[in-house]
C-alpha cells in the first residue's frame, strides 16, 4: 500500500488552504500548496495563519506548534514542483469539468507513477475525471466540507475503476486527519450531501427572491424548525453561490431535471454575490 508522506494540494481558495491545513495541522504531512498565481496562493496562507491564530487563541495551539505547521507548508506557483514529489495530489480547483479534467491529465504526466489523485468535487463525476489519466485505479473523490479545520465528515468516493488500494489508502489518509469517513460506493452526482443539501438551499433560495419571507426569518425557521446549526441562506455565503449553482447544474444535467437552479440563485452568482468570497451575499461579510 503507498505510504503517504507528502500531499500536494491544487488551489489555495477557499477548500484548498483549509484541506493544506488540516492535513499539516493533524496528520503532521508535508504539504505543496499550489496555485496559479502568486496573490491566489499568498491569500490561501493568510487565511491558514488567521485560522491557526485562533486555535492558538482558545488554548488549542502553541505558538511553537502554529510554526511548525507553516514549516510543514510549501506554497508554490509549479504545477511540476508541487505534484513531482508528491504520494497524494487533492485537486481542489474551482467546479468546473474542463478545467479540473485538464488539471488531472497535467498531473497524471508530471506525478510518480504510485501518485493517488483525488477530487474535492462537490459534483463532477469521478469516473470523467480519472477518464483525463492513464491511472483511473488510483482516482477517486475526497470530498471535505466547508471550513475543512472544523467539520468531521470526508466522503471517500470510488470511480468506476478505482482500485481497493486506492480506497483504502485515501479512507486511512482521512482518518489519520482526524476525520469521520463514508464512503460513496458508486460515483454519482452529488454524492450523499450534496443531493440532499443542495435542493434545500434552492429551495431557500427561492423562498428569499419570490418575497415569502424575508433572509432572516427563512434562516430562523430552518435553525429552529430542523435544529440546523446555521440557516441556508448563511451557509449559501459559505459555501458560495457559485460553486451552489454549478452542482445545481450538474445534478440537472446528469440527475434530473427537478434540480435545476432557481432564478435566484443564478442571479445571485451572475452579480458576484458570492458571499465570504466577495464580501457580500445574502450578508455582509466585512474584508480584512
Ligand atoms: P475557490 O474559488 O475558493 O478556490 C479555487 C482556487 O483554485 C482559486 O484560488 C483559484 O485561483 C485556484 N485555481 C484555479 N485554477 C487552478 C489551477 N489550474 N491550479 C491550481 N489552482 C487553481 O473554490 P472553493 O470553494 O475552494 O472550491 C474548490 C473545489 O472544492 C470545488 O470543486 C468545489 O466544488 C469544492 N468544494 C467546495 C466547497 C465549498 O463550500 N466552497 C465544499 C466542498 C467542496
Amino acid at each position: 500500500m503507498t505510504e503517504i508522506k507528502r500531499i500536494a494540494v491544487l488551489g489555495a481558495g477557499l477548500m484548498g488552504h483549509g484541506i493544506a491545513q488540516v492535513a499539516a495541522q493533524v496528520g503532521k504531512y508535508e504539504v505543496n500548496l499550489r496555485d496559479i498565481e502568486q496573490r491566489f496562493v499568498d491569500g490561501g496562507m493568510n487565511m491558514m495563519r488567521e485560522s491557526l491564530q485562533r486555535f492558538v487563541k482558545k488554548g488549542q495551539l502553541t505558538e511553537a506548534d502554529m510554526n511548525a505547521v507553516l514549516a510543514r507548508i510549501h506554497p508554490m506557483l509549479d504545477l511540476k514542483e508541487a505534484v513531482s514529489n508528491a504520494d497524494l495530489v487533492i485537486e481542489a480547483v474551482p467546479e468546473n469539468v474542463e478545467l479540473k479534467k485538464a488539471m488531472f491529465h497535467e498531473v497524471d504526466t508530471c506525478a510518480p507513477a504510485h501518485t493517488i489523485i483525488a477530487s474535492n468535487t462537490s459534483s463532477v463525476s469521478i469516473t470523467e475525471l480519472a477518464s483525463a489519466t492513464k491511472c483511473p485505479e488510483k482516482v477517486c473523490g475526497m470530498h471535505f466540507f466547508n471550513p475543512p479545520q472544523l467539520m468531521k465528515l470526508v466522503e471517500v468516493i470510488r470511480g468506476a475503476r478505482t482500485s481497493d488500494e486506492t480506497i483504502q489508502t485515501v479512507l486511512d489518509t482521512a482518518h489519520r486527519m482526524d476525520k469521520e469517513t463514508v464512503l460513496v460506493k458508486k460515483d454519482s452526482p452529488g454524492f450523499i450531501v450534496n443531493r440532499i443539501l443542495i435542493p434545500a438551499l434552492n429551495e431557500a433560495v427561492a423562498i428569499y427572491w419570490e418575497g415569502i419571507a424575508d433572509r432572516d426569518d427563512i434562516d430562523k425557521a430552518i435553525k429552529l424548525g430542523l435544529n440546523w446549526p446555521m440557516g441556508p441562506l448563511m451557509l449559501l455565503d459559505y459555501i458560495g453561490s457559485d460553486t451552489t449553482l454549478a452542482i445545481a447544474d450538474v445534478l440537472t444535467k446528469e440527475l434530473d431535471p427537478k434540480f435545476h437552479p432557481t432564478t435566484g440563485l443564478k442571479q445571485m452568482a451572475k452579480a458576484q454575490l458570492l458571499g465570504r468570497k466577495t464580501g457580500k451575499g445574502f450578508y455582509d461579510w466585512p474584508q480584512k
